[in-house]
């Protein structure tokens, strides 16, 4: 059976932008505000590796596990198993049929023209993840989606914290690199808040 999941354009993408916004959290934020080896950079880059590890794990999870599939041996509950039923039924009939699959859908079992195949209880298919977010992996994409909010929330407040405190380090680097990192940044948390919100709602509005 063909599988929609794995590396793409978009996941690669994800992936640069977790590993950007990682190292100019430590790096720089961190650095720029504590210093990264001060008890509270070190601890604040400890807690800040803790969340990225969760986040970028569960985003992998969710990329690499099946978002559940239609058993072949399904079957509706019919009282006359002869009675074959050729009509798909979107709405109050219990026996869905698809034709691309050749199987009969148990209910919330959608067609992923991308995927080409049946996913049970299927949400939507993200292209962030180049997989479908189904029954299987449902739990491990919204535990991605919670990492992901709180490391940029965290990473964040530490953007606004090296900001606003007068460091030292300012002479080691020049002001015209941080501006740089500090920019790309923006364009990633306005890319990330974006994709963790509009998720957040996509999964409410179930
Ligand atoms: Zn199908
Ligand atoms: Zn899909």
């Amino acid at each position: 059976m063909k599988r929609g999941s794995g590396f793409s354009f978009h996941v690669t993408v994800v992936i640069a932008a977790i590993a950007f916004i990682y190292f100019s959290t430590v790096f720089v934020f961190i650095d720029q505000w504590f210093g990264i080896w001060s008890s509270p950079g070190m601890l604040n880059a400890v807690f800040f590796t803790v969340v990225a590890v969760m986040c970028i794990s569960n985003y992998a999870l969710a990329i690499y596990t099946d978002p559940g599939q239609v058993p072949s041996s399904f079957v509706p509950d019919v009282e006359d198993p002869d009675n074959i039923v050729h009509e798909i039924k979107r709405k109050g009939g219990d026996l869905r049929y698809c034709q691309k699959c050749s199987l009969y859908k148990p209910p919330r079992a959608h067609h992923c023209r991308i995927c080409n195949r049946c996913i049970l209880r299927m949400d939507h298919h993200c292209v962030w993840m180049n997989n479908c977010v189904g029954h299987a992996n449902y739990k491990i994409f919204f535990i991605f989606v919670m990492y992901a909010v709180v490391a940029c929330i965290y990473s964040l407040v530490l953007l606004a914290g090296s900001i606003t405190i007068d460091s030292p380090k300012d002479d080691q680097l020049s002001e015209g690199s941080y501006r740089v990192v500090y920019v790309i940044s923006h364009e990633y948390f306005l890319f990330f808040s974006n994709f963790s919100f509009v998720n957040l709602l996509k999964i409410y509005s179930c």
